[in-house]
């Protein structure tokens, strides 16, 4: 049994959707972690709330994500940061826990490695590279410890040129998704609303085939989707809100596909293995962690990056993929299980 100190990423508190795919990815650490007997304590920033798990919570201001800055920005913390608030409560009870999670995509923890002696640091590096700063400290850190970082996926290790890395990928807690055999008129799109989303890709292929397109996740950045909704005021789309899990997959299951446009190199992408649970098939990008992630032409369809031809291709013929394969890759490669056997695997080779 270990003792372990989850400290959350310092850009939202946790359940507010905007830290992404990290929440829900530390969310799915805590829980299974937590049933396999270990001791779980999560630590975030105020307002964070996570169902059945205790969070100590740490007041002050909050990061800017590192994804919507310039790639050569300067390192920066405000006031009385939370990141640093954290990470100085973090140094204060390390001698309590057998290992420390950063799930914080910013300089500071990896920077803190080494000054942690009396608990080893472990970082989930929840994006591909999108800063120089960020670059140069965790390549630092992988070359100094190996074994002290873990990464998504390896296409998203490859945007930092890192080969041969440690990657935990990621998992869903499979009972909370019902598998919907006959869908609705629909498609789907989740995910955070913000320009390396790409969302109106999708909202462009919806105008071209007609089939109405819901919108679900936090909107991240009101003035591109204001830009969106002009571009496109013809196009069926319609913005469902921000949804807690259990209410995400009962629409998310009704929809024929799971669009996914992302620009960027996505890390991994939750909300594909969250549609394939719910037995609704993939069509994305062939570009970041879909590449892992999608059977071609068995569980969805890995279309040219920015093409919304063929995405308009791919959804032109969805009725060829078997929803029950979907549900069954979800079950096969992604349950908690799988994760937690990963992670143990992972731990003991941080720890030894
Ligand atoms: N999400 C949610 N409710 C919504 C829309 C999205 O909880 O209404 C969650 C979704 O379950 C997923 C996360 O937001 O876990 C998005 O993660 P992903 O890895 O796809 O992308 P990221 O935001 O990390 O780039």
């Amino acid at each position: 049994m270990l003792k372990l100190l989850f400290v959350s990423t310092p850009v939202g508190p946790l359940s507010s959707g905007i830290g992404g795919g990290v929440e829900f990815t530390l969310y799915n650490l805590a829980l299974i972690m937590s049933r396999r007997g270990h001791h779980v304590q999560v630590v975030a920033p105020e307002k964070s709330t996570l169902p059945n798990t205790s969070i100590i919570e740490i007041a002050g201001n909050l990061q800017i994500s590192a994804q919507s800055q310039e790639r050569d920005e300067m390192i920066t913390l405000p006031p009385n940061s939370v990141l640093g608030n954290m990470w100085d409560y973090a140094r204060q009870v390390q001698d309590k826990y057998d290992l420390i999670f950063n799930f914080s995509y910013d300089w500071l923890p990896f920077y803190l490695t080494p000054f942690f002696t009396g608990c080893r640091v472990g970082h989930l590096v929840s994006m591909g590279s999108v800063s120089e700063a960020m670059d140069e400290i965790i390549r630092q850190t992988v070359r100094q410890f190996p074994h002290q970082v873990t990464f998504y996926s390896q296409t998203q290790a490859d945007t930092f040129g890192l080969k041969n890395v440690h990657c935990l990928g990621s998992a869903i807690d499979l009972p909370l998704y019902e598998y919907v055999n006959s869908p609705d008129d629909y498609l789907a799109w989740v995910g955070r609303i913000a320009p390396e989303k790409a969302l109106e890709d999708a909202v462009a292929a919806a105008q071209i085939t007609g089939i109405p397109l819901k919108i679900f996740g936090k909107l991240q950045d009101n003035n591109y989707w204001q830009q969106i909704q002009q571009d496109y005021s013809d196009a069926p789309f319609e913005y469902m809100g921000f949804f807690p899990t259990d209410e995400l997959q009962k629409y998310l299951g009704k929809a024929r596909a799971l669009l996914m446009t992302p620009r960027w190199v996505e890390a991994f992408g939750n909300v594909m293995i969250e549609a394939l649970a719910c037995g609704v098939p993939v069509i994305a990008y062939r570009r970041g962690g879909p590449i892992e992630v999608v059977q071609d032409g068995k569980t969805g369809f890995l279309v040219e990056p920015d093409s919304v031809t063929g995405l308009v291709e791919a959804i032109q013929k969805i009725n060829t993929i078997d929803r029950a394969a979907c549900r069954r890759q979800a079950e096969q490669e992604y349950s908690l299980e799988a994760l937690g056997d990963r992670t143990e695997q992972w731990f003991s080779l941080l720890l030894c």
